[in-house]
């Protein structure tokens, strides 16, 4: 078969999506599942703790309500999606049909490279596994596999229903084929997908976390304090949200895990996570996931109240 016919060829059996699987059903996860469920995907979610994937459904559930309140989706199309969601906590029974799996557990190397060659095992060897790790190398998770041209970076951004980017990572031996696919398939969720290629940090967290660092440097020198940094950057540059209620909201432990991404994989001190931060997170101060961060997070209020250690 010539070339270009076996290319076209690939991309149309890649292109025939039908069964998504999630794997991870945190933050990320519940947004993956959602959009993928209301474009009219199967979806299997899948997460090794049960009563996280309870709380998934009612997260997902809550948001598609929000949907129908503003009248951008009907009752009837809130049902369809929450009817195409299913949950495992069994990730072999969970992928064995899936044409692409979304990867978004924990940002941890050795959990994400364990879950990988699990995947690579129990999926279809068609599959296209992606990962939607805000940091961590494809080049070494797609290595973690016997398939490492079909893996690749699917980097959606939080709240996922919401936001409209989708930043697509090639690790140094994903098929262009692949790519092509996960482009049209981001495409077709209503994103904007935005190909970048495999460096520390990609381009999103690159730029946007030695910020955030820099913004909690500021405050642990007391510089100003956790409103004063945040009203300048979002009446000084324009930024719907300050850096420090940005972190809460991402997860100070997803923070922490990105920079020190970017200062191992770059050997630059000028990535080293600010002590501050790590102290936070050692001490279970995570953000909104947690309750607190440099703010307080109470379920069902919008009220941006100041943590009490930072007043
Ligand atoms: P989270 O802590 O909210 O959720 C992670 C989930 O993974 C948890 O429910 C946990 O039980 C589950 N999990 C852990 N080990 C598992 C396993 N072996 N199998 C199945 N599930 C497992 O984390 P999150 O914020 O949703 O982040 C998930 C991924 O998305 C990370 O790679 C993160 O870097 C990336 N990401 C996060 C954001 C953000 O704003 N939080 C934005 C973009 C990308």
């Amino acid at each position: 078969m010539p070339l270009a016919l076996v290319s076209t060829y690939q991309t149309f059996q890649l292109m025939s999506f039908k069964q998504i699987a999630v794997i991870g059903a945190g933050t990320m996860g519940n947004g993956i599942a959602h959009v993928f469920a209301q474009s009219g995907f199967t979806v299997k979610l899948i997460d090794v703790n049960g009563a996280q994937l309870e709380k998934a459904l009612q997260t997902i559930g809550k948001n598609l309500d929000r949907q129908v309140s503003k009248g951008a989706l009907s009752e009837g199309q809130k049902s369809i999606a929450l009817a195409n969601i299913t949950t495992h906590t069994d990730l072999a029974v969970g992928v064995q049909n899936a044409d692409l799996v979304v990867e978004a557990a924990t940002e941890n190397t050795d959990l994400k490279l364990k879950i990988f060659r699990s995947l690579d095992e129990a999926a279809p060897a068609n599959t296209i596994l992606a990962t939607n790790t805000s940091s961590i190398s494809i080049t070494k998770i797609a290595a973690a596999t016997k398939r490492p041209n079909k893996v690749i970076g699917m980097h959606f951004m939080n709240p996922v229903p919401v936001m409209k980017l989708v930043e697509i990572i090639n690790g140094y031996a994903t098929d262009k084929a692949v790519t092509d696919a996960i482009v049209a398939m981001s495409t077709q969720l209503g994103k904007v997908p935005c190909v970048v290629n495999d460096y520390p940090g990609f381009i999103a967290n690159r730029i946007l976390m030695p910020m955030i660092n820099e913004a909690i440097y500021s405050l642990y020198e007391g510089v100003a304090g956790v409103e004063a940094i945040d009203t300048v950057m979002k009446l000084g540059m324009a930024h719907p949200m300050g850096p420090l209620q940005l972190a809460d909201f991402i997860g100070l432990d997803v923070c922490l895990s990105i920079l020190n991404v970017l200062h191992d994989g770059f050997g630059n001190p000028k990535y080293a996570p600010c002590p501050l931060l790590v102290n936070m997170v050692t001490a279970g101060y995570l953000g909104v996931k947690s309750g607190e961060g440099f703010y307080q997070h109470t379920a069902g209020s919008k009220d941006l109240v100041v943590s009490e250690r930072f007043r």
